[in-house]
């Protein structure tokens, strides 16, 4: 016998379960399909030798506000979050070659403006210019913030007129930091609202990681009734006389006239239902959607516990990766000096590692195509500049693990299915005309199928907390539909 299901959500990523659990919460019985064996998509969990880690470096839960506090709440479940704040490190090599080091992040009480343009030695003048310019990018209502969204942040920059060396740098390395794009594409809006949700929240690492995160939203979603089928890929989703009626995978059929995809805006229209089920304008659009850059790196196992910094990032004025160096890149030529992101786990949980030890995340952004040439070049640069950076922990190092890139992140999450395209980072859509207000609707043309995830009608802020915003926002849509349709659906 088919089963007929309220809705069946594809992928068990932030968005999926987030939205999953919602809507099972409100009474629709509601079924999660997932092709891995562990939830959390790009975020799930791993636990190797008595270390406890997602496969990159992940950080930055704001505690007091934004999407995951949301998102708790409205699963009854506030004070589960637990979010771990400590002190980070902002790492920036001057021009010649020294690094220079300020910590900020966790309940550190200095002024961590005051402590960057101490490191990019800005002279009296050059700081007052300064701090215009970041007030200009933080300090906007939500109008000024909305127009942004058609500003890109080279254009944004480029109106500011002459502005000190190290502060552009800041804007073009931050677009691939923070809003894992090029600063020539990205939405200056972007980078404005990261910039005001840091401002404004202590920013930390929740205990047992992210996927212990995904975790506690599956127990509410199962203790709802919800269930949850992991190894299990879809293949197809299905249509009939023009709306969904379900999803196939390699051995049965699951009914239900809602199905809302958290696989991808991409391979979900052109792969799990066919380009042949919408019309030429919106395959053109969906197409054309910017991906994210992409990001590789590397695990190192130190035998004794010397990373200080549960979240470093090592920058330079000129560290930054845009429309011409990712093209030089793709051709093997790595820039002098990459920005580096860093992550090690036990400094904010030391039970993400064994007594005495500890497992360091580090990598660099690339292109997000995951048959990238430029992978292995990276991870060496990175494995240089670490040392360069750190060189007292060096002989700590017993072994260096785990070189992934954009092949394992499209393999964990999303389909390749557009040439150089799968393995981006974050999701698509962080780009001017297709993030803030021009989002991708989560609503598709195809009545009863809606996308869930980074794609796809979440707000702005980092990766993990435009999945669950979306989360959030479509499971509200998708819950209205439901009732909307419901004598219809029912017969
Ligand atoms: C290297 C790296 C570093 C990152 N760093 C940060 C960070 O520091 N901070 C931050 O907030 N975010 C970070 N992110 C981004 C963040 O992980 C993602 O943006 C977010 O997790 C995406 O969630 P999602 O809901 O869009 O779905 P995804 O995580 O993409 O999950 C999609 C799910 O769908 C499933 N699926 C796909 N196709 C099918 C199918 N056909 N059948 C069944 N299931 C399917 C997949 O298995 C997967 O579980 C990082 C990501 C990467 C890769």
């Amino acid at each position: 016998m088919v089963k007929n299901y309220d809705v069946i959500v594809v992928g068990a990523g932030f968005g999926g379960v987030v939205c999953g659990a919602l809507l099972a919460k409100q009474g629709l019985q509601t079924l999660i399909l997932d092709k891995n064996t562990r939830p959390g998509g790009k975020q799930t969990g791993f636990s190797i030798n008595g270390f406890k880690f997602e496969m990159w470096p992940t950080y930055g839960i704001p505690i007091e506000i934004g999407p995951f506090v949301d998102a708790f709440k409205a699963l009854g479940i506030e004070s589960k979050l637990d979010v771990i704040p400590k002190n980070t490190a902002l790492m920036y090599r001057r021009p010649n070659g020294k690094w220079i080091t300020t910590v900020t992040g966790g309940r550190q009480e200095t002024d961590p403006t005051e402590n960057m343009f101490n490191s990019w030695n800005l002279k009296p003048k050059e700081r007052e210019v300064a701090l215009q310019v970041l007030a200009e990018a933080a300090v906007l209502t939500p109008e000024q913030l909305d127009a942004l969204d058609d500003v890109s942040v080279k254009q944004w920059v480029a109106q500011r007129g002459e502005i000190p060396k190290p502060l552009f740098g800041f804007f073009a390395v931050h677009s691939n930091l923070m809003a894992t794009g090029l600063y020539e594409l990205v939405a200056m809006s972007e980078i404005s609202r990261i910039m005001q949700i840091f401002g404004s929240s202590t920013t930390g690492f929740p205990r047992g990681g992210y996927s212990r995160v995904v975790d506690d939203i599956l127990k509410v979603f199962k203790a709802n009734g919800g269930t949850l089928k992991l190894n299990t890929r879809v293949e197809k989703i299905l249509v009939e006389d023009g709306r969904v009626t379900g999803v196939a995978t390699k051995d049965r059929v699951y009914k239900s006239h809602i199905v809302v995809s958290n696989a991808g805006l991409q391979p979900t229209v052109l792969k799990l239902v066919g380009e042949e089920y919408f019309d030429k304008g919106y395959v053109g659009y969906v197409k054309d959607i910017v991906p994210s850059l992409g990001f590789c790196n590397q695990r190192y196992i130190f035998s004794k516990p010397v990373m200080k910094y549960g979240m470093f990032l090592g920058t330079s004025e000129d560290s930054y990766i845009d429309v011409d160096r990712l093209a030089e890149m793709k051709k093997g030529k790595i820039p002098e000096v990459l920005s580096v992101y860093g992550v090690c786990p036990a400094v904010f949980d030391p039970s993400m590692a064994p007594n005495g030890k500890q497992m360091l995340l580090i990598g660099a952004w690339c292109s997000p195509d995951p048959d990238a040439k430029e992978v292995r070049s990276v991870q060496k640069k990175v494995d240089e500049l670490f040392e360069e950076m750190f060189p007292e922990a060096v002989s700590y190092i017993e072994s260096k693990e785990g070189y992934v890139g954009p092949a394992q992140v499209s393999k964990l999450s999303r389909d390749s299915v557009l040439p150089g395209l799968g393995g981006e980072a974050v999701g698509l859509a962080v780009t001017v005309g297709y993030c803030g207000k021009h989002k991708p609707s989560p609503k598709s043309p195809l009545p009863g199928l809606f996308f869930v995830g980074h794609d796809a009608g979440g707000g702005a802020f980092i990766g993990t907390h435009q999945a669950v915003s979306s989360g959030l926002r479509v499971a509200p849509l998708v819950h209205h539909y439901y009732l909307e349709k419901k004598a219809v659906l029912r017969q």
